[in-house]
């Protein structure tokens, strides 16, 4: 990793409002713009009846949630915050799972998020609707970074990170993600296709048609409802919404979010204390996500969850 220097950490910590003023013009991130709007495309397959299947359906039903689980519960409580933690296998399970997201690599993720905490709706937010609702909804993804500032965020933001090789290697080689992804894709494929063959007395055109519903269903439809769900923890999140605690942002619990993000959408809570594990700070404000961190606790797999701030500092006062 190439060293700091102290142009490329000002122009981090200029952010986006720089990055517009100093590139003219703008210059596309073209990689990710084919991607996104390659997986939408296929997703809009599932308009015609021939690729419906309830199975298909179900299957990305399930996806959303258990997929989503890769960012909220991988990405984001357990990578960015340290929330919790767990063995290095089950921790790079999460990451794979999130990788088959296509949000990117993890220190990439984990420096934005980070960055976007830092100097939430300032002038270094990656990602604040002050910039504009589609901005921090997905156009900050469409925008290449300048590579020394990305370089200076990564190595101020991501350390703990990049002593890891495997999440190293994912960085230096972006291809890599589809290395995860291609064949996770294909494995839904075969799975559906040998549900058709099979429950149609060894019809290969019942396999065709259930493997490829399954494929565009279960991979495709699934994938742009997480993007769509977790950008909209950066956009709707800090636009509409209540707030408990005065956090010097525009950060909002917003319950239309928590039930569509597993409780990430409790956003002014998580701002107001980022290392708890948990986002629920009234009983009714319920945080799924949570629970699956409980239930891994109960498993024996998570240790060390960190408790909400008032709890912490009831802990430090006990004799
Ligand atoms: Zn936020
Ligand atoms: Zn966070």
């Amino acid at each position: 990793m190439a060293s700091v220097d102290e142009t490329a950490l000002a122009q981090e910590d200029a952010g986006p409002a720089s990055d517009r003023a100093t590139r003219t013009p703008r210059r596309w991130n073209w990689p990710y713009i084919i991607v996104i709007t390659s997986v939408h495309l296929l997703a809009c397959l599932a308009v015609l009846p021939w690729l419906f299947s309830w199975t298909g359906v179900i299957v990305a039903a399930i996806g959303v949630i258990v997929f989503g689980q890769g960012i909220n519960l991988g990405y984001h409580r357990l990578l960015s915050h340290r929330s919790f933690k767990v063995p290095r296998w089950f921790e790079h399970a999460l990451v794979a799972v999130a990788i088959c997201c296509l949000q990117g690599a993890p220190i990439s993720w984990v420096t934005t998020h980070r960055r976007h905490h830092r100097d939430s709706d300032g002038p270094g937010d990656p990602h604040s609707p002050r910039e504009g609702f589609w901005w921090s909804h997905f156009r900050w993804l469409a925008v290449e970074k300048p590579a020394a500032a990305e370089t200076a965020a990564i190595s101020r933001h991501a350390r703990d990170l990049l002593k890891d090789p495997f999440y190293r290697r994912l960085q230096r080689t972006p291809v890599m993600q589809l290395v995860i992804f291609v064949p996770h894709a294909l494995l839904f494929f075969a799975a559906g296709f040998a549900a058709g063959y099979f429950g149609e007395g060894g019809s290969a055109a019942a396999g065709l048609q259930l493997g490829l519903s399954v494929l565009v269903w279960g991979v495709f439809v699934r994938t742009v409802l997480v993007w769509h769900i977790t950008w909209s923890v950066n956009s709707a999140t800090h636009v509409w919404g209540s707030r408990s605690y005065d956090t010097g942002d525009d950060s909002r619990n917003n319950w239309v979010v928590a039930l569509i993000a597993m409780g990430e959408g409790w956003h002014n809570n998580h701002h107001h204390d980022q290392a708890a594990a948990t986002v629920q700070h009234r009983w009714w404000q319920f945080d799924a996500t949570y629970y699956v961190i409980v239930l891994l606790r109960w498993l024996g797999i998570a240790t060390n969850v960190i408790p909400v701030r008032s709890r912490r500092r009831a802990a430090q006062t006990q004799p």
